[in-house]
């Protein structure tokens, strides 16, 4: 783990699953998410689990 990763869609990084759901925010990170519009989502995928941000552009 340790390194995050990012997606610009609904879509596991790692394996490409679009079976990812909503994670909750986790401290340290929170004050970067609150200025560049990131959300932490997580791979429902059995054997993949990870754990990404996905990045929301501002409108
Ligand atoms: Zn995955």
């Amino acid at each position: 783990m340790g390194i995050a990763m990012l997606s610009l869609s609904h879509k596991c990084p790692r394996c490409g699953s679009d079976n990812v759901s909503r994670s909750k925010r986790q401290g340290m990170i929170e004050k970067v998410i609150s200025v560049v519009r990131l959300l932490p989502y997580r791979c429902n995928n059995y054997s993949c689990g990870s754990r990404f941000f996905i990045i929301f552009p501002r409108k």
